[in-house]
């Protein structure tokens, strides 16, 4: 007894108190002791104090123990009262127990006092502990009870031993729609609703024996004919030594209707998820475990389990996409995104890579929001990836083709934004593509530019229908191009609408015309002036011609009197230089139009040349009674000057020709100076008095068989070449040409040459000439090839003074046996024109058995295509005819030497 109990004492004797009290003191019991003498203080201390036993005497001068046990009874009936009395007797202490008491004790014998009270205190305990099991047995029935009836599964209760119902709860009848009464002591394989199920003996007896029985899933009928779906599962326990069974069906239609739904959920999502070829997934961050919907694994050709860990599954990731697919993976685990997404490929069982986007995000975390699971959804998109790559190579393959065009291309929008331009546009307007994109470019146009781009881009867009205009387009480098451009509308499968132009540059075409145009008006005009030319031509011989055969005639003939001889001879000699002159003009001509013209320079005296045409002028102008001057200014008059000499004379002759021709009255002067003073170069004129020419003819009378329009030419007669040689010479020497005249006051030619290096050239000049005399080629013999007897012996006689043998072939054969014959033959002069074989023709043939002998072919002039074709034969070189003693020597004497 550890509790410290409150003893009441009721004993009118302190002594005995005393006594009583030091038998409680020297055993075990913890107490407080509470003394009471008489009937107010044992009433007191039982209501004020929690007492837990009573001792009484039964005999007290004012009051009685049996009064005090049933007073204590009354109001406390817990309390255990024992008697301890000295006086008592036997009969007394019978009754004392029977009414109640505990036990009771003879002051005599104290010892008993101490167990007595123990035992008390023992009694009430367990009597208390016994009280207590009851109360908790009649709650737990009740609660039981409660239970059975208010249980929202249905409850039966079966004899285990004869297998009748006992009990049922409101919830089974409610459920199956039968009465109470048809369900108690009936046996459970005797009602109908269980049939073939528990409802049968054999069922029933295994029940018996496995004492435990469970259906997931068991059919069951109502009374009104409804089928619902229950779980059944039976306990067999004791009750009051008797085996019952206690029967739990719970009502799962619903459950089950869930679980179907849920699972044509799941089939549906499974179909979906096959149909989007999607696939969902597991990771477990800390183990990296992965779960993978069965359709990931399907989608790639593995068995499920092949991935266990998420490794696993990187293992077969393009090794290209693991950095990307994991960063993403670590930046959604370390916080930085809320949201996984990556595109990455995949090797597929089949060997073949898949590409996948995946997308996934946390789902679990743990209590510091650490991630612990995260789930997603993966999407096969190889065929989209398939579909943009194809996009991408036919936007690259339409790139191409577009920039590969020649013709810029530009596409626009409704606000004239450039969306699209090829590299021949951005060359174009000198602009980078990404200049161009995004807008309209039109700061670099000029106004009145812009202003028809966009009416034209308008027209296009409000009318639907194509445009092609031509237009004026300052490109990139600020040049003015001439462009056709054409623009077409597009829209595309949203209705946004664009423009598509394509712009053809036609400046050089533009050009090209007006090249070709000029060029055939200068055809036009070329031909109008060799007609031109021609029938002046063939006046200018006819009428000098006439003169000597019809002179002639008179010379050998009777003297006829009026026309004495002198004179005769005197026409017939003038009317002969005027061929010569004729034929010499188109001699020049034709060196200038072949290129053969080839200055000699070499140092001639100034004033020698002037006096030389003075003179031979002298007598036509005092003739024409005109005051006829020739001026060499102080400065220059006894300089050298370095310069071809015939061809300066040639100029002036033809000048001053003119002047006089041109003149009826007054003067003609010319003469030479300084031009400006400078020592380097000298200004020559030729001025006249004479009808003079029209401001706008002063280029033209330089062109080529060109005469002025003024009706008084014609009288004049002329070829139009004279003042075209003189303008060649003067530029092959260096110089330039200009006429100043106004008509009816008169001309002045004009043309400035540069003096030269005259101690330079002077000394080559005498070198050449020097060289020339040493030419010695005896011993060496050239063929020349010419039919032409004239030209042969010209020929002949030019190179007599060399030495040199000279056999002869009249035709291309004759000069391939000639060769043939002669191996000594150390060069040939070929003729390209010549009967049976031509010369090229006999060159071709030489070539193939002789590549090296040096054959200069002799060309017709002005034939440039000749002198081509001879070179492409095999000849060497070429010399225009007529012949250059110089150019001749020269081009020898560089194969023979
Ligand atoms: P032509 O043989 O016809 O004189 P030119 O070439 O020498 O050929 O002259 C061309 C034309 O230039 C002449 O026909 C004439 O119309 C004009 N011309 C040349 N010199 C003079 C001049 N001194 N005064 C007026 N007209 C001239």
């Amino acid at each position: 007894m550890d509790k410290k109990i409150k003893i009441l004492h009721l004993e009118d004797s302190l002594n005995d108190a005393e006594l009583i009290h030091s038998f409680i003191e020297s055993s075990s019991i913890a107490h407080d002791y509470y003394l009471a003498e008489n009937e107010k203080d044992y009433l007191t201390f039982l209501e004020s104090e929690k007492i837990d036993i009573i001792l009484s005497d039964f005999h007290l001068p004012d009051y009685d123990g049996n009064e005090a046990m049933k007073v204590a009874q009354e109001k406390y009936p817990d309390i255990p009262f024992i008697f301890v009395s000295g006086t008592m007797g036997e009969d007394a202490a019978i009754y004392s127990v029977l009414n109640g008491a505990k036990d009771y004790v003879l002051k005599d014998n104290l010892k008993r006092l101490a167990p007595a009270i123990k035992r008390a205190m023992k009694e009430l305990d367990l009597e208390s502990m016994r009280k207590q099991a009851d109360e908790a047995l009649i709650v737990s029935e009740i609660s039981y009870r409660r239970l059975f009836e208010a249980a929202k599964d249905g409850i039966l209760i079966l004899d285990a031993e004869t297998g009748m119902i006992k009990d049922v709860n409101p919830f089974l009848i409610q459920l199956l729609g039968y009465s109470k009464e048809q369900f108690i002591n009936k046996a459970i394989w005797e009602i109908g609703f269980f049939k073939d199920i528990v409802a049968n003996k054999e069922k029933f007896f295994e029940l018996q024996q496995n004492e435990f029985v469970r259906y997931e899933d068991l059919p069951l009928k109502t009374s009104n004919g409804q089928k619902i779906n229950v779980e059944f599962v039976s306990n067999v326990y004791l009750v009051n030594n008797h085996k019952v069974i206690q029967c739990n069906i719970r009502d799962i239609t619903r459950r089950k209707k869930a679980e179907n739904a849920l699972l044509a959920n799941n089939s549906r999502l499974d179909l979906a998820m096959q149909v989007a070829n999607m696939a969902w997934w597991e990771v477990d961050v800390i183990t990296g475990i992965v779960t993978f919907g069965k359709r990931k694994a399907e989608m790639l050709g593995y068995p499920p389990e092949q991935f266990k860990n998420y490794k696993d599954f990187m293992a077969i990731v393009h090794p290209d996409d693991v950095g990307k697919t994991m960063s993403a993976m670590h930046d959604l685990i370390n916080g930085l995104f809320d949201k996984y997404e990556a595109e990455y490929r995949v090797l597929t069982k089949s060997g073949e890579y898949k590409w996948f986007y995946d997308i996934g995000s946390v789902i679990k975390k743990d209590s510091k929001g650490k991630p612990l699971i995260v789930t997603g959804l993966v999407i096969d998109v190889s065929q989209r990836k398939h579909n943009e790559e194809a996009l991408l190579a036919s936007k690259e393959y339409l790139d191409k083709i577009i920039n590969t065009v020649a013709s810029p291309i530009f596409v626009k929008d409704t606000e004239h934004k450039m969306c699209l331009v090829n590299d021949a546009y951005c060359s174009l307007v000198n602009q980078r593509t990404e200049d161009c994109i995004g807008n309209t470019g039109f700061e670099h146009f000029p106004k009145e530019q812009v202003d028809v781009f966009i009416a034209r881009d308008l027209e296009v867009f409000n009318t639907g229908k194509e445009s092609v205009s031509e237009e004026l387009f300052t490109d990139g480098w600020g040049k003015v191009r001439t462009i056709i451009t054409k623009k077409t509308l597009y829209t595309d499968n949203t209705g946004n609408k664009y423009l598509v132009g394509v712009i053809n540059d036609i400046t050089n075409r533009k050009l090209d015309e007006l090249k070709i145009i000029k060029a055939m008006e200068n055809a036009l005009e070329s031909d109008r002036l060799k007609t031109a030319f021609l029938s002046n031509v063939s006046h200018e011989i006819r009428t000098p011609m006439n003169a000597i055969i019809g002179y002639l005639d008179v010379l050998t003939g009777e003297e006829i009197p009026g026309y004495p001889k002198d004179e005769i001879v005197r026409i017939i000699k003038s009317s002969s230089s005027q061929l010569l002159k004729l034929i010499n003009d188109i001699i020049d001509f034709s060196r200038i139009e072949a290129g053969a013209a080839t200055p000699k320079m070499q140092s001639a005296e100034l004033s020698k040349i002037i006096t030389t045409v003075y003179n031979m002028f002298k007598i036509p102008a005092h003739k024409k009674m005109l005051d006829f001057q020739m001026q060499i200014s102080q400065p220059c008059k006894n300089i050298k000057i370095i310069t071809d000499e015939p061809k300066l004379r040639q100029v002036l002759i033809n000048l001053v020709s003119n002047a006089i021709k041109f003149t009826e009255t007054g003067s003609v002067q010319f003469g030479c100076s300084y031009n400006n003073g400078k020592e380097n170069e000298l200004l020559f004129y030729v001025k006249d008095t004479g009808i003079g020419i029209d401001e706008e003819e002063h280029n033209f009378v330089f062109e080529r068989f060109s005469q002025s329009s003024s009706i008084e030419i014609a009288k004049y007669g002329g070829t139009g070449l004279g003042l075209s040689i003189s303008k060649a010479f003067v530029e092959l020497l260096g110089g330039r040409i200009w006429v100043e005249s106004v008509p009816g006051i008169g001309s002045s030619f004009n043309f400035t040459l540069p003096v030269g290096d005259v101690k330079g050239l002077n000394l080559a000049a005498k070198n050449a000439d020097e060289g020339r005399k040493h030419l010695n080629w005896k011993g060496k013999t050239i063929l020349i090839a010419e039919d032409n007897n004239l030209n042969f012996q010209l020929f002949a006689s030019i190179l007599q003074i060399t030495g040199v043998r000279i056999l002869r072939a009249t035709n291309g054969q004759d000069a391939i046996n000639k060769l043939k014959e002669h191996p000594e033959i150390v060069l040939i002069l070929m003729d390209i024109r010549m009967p049976v074989m031509n010369g090229l023709e006999a060159t071709r043939q030489i070539r193939l058995f002789d590549k090296t002998i040096p054959i200069i072919a002799q060309t017709a002039y002005a034939e440039v295509e000749d002198r081509e074709k001879a070179l492409k034969a095999g000849c060497n070189d070429y010399q225009v005819k007529p012949i250059s003693k110089e150019l001749l020597f020269e081009s020898i004497e560089s194969f023979i030497k």
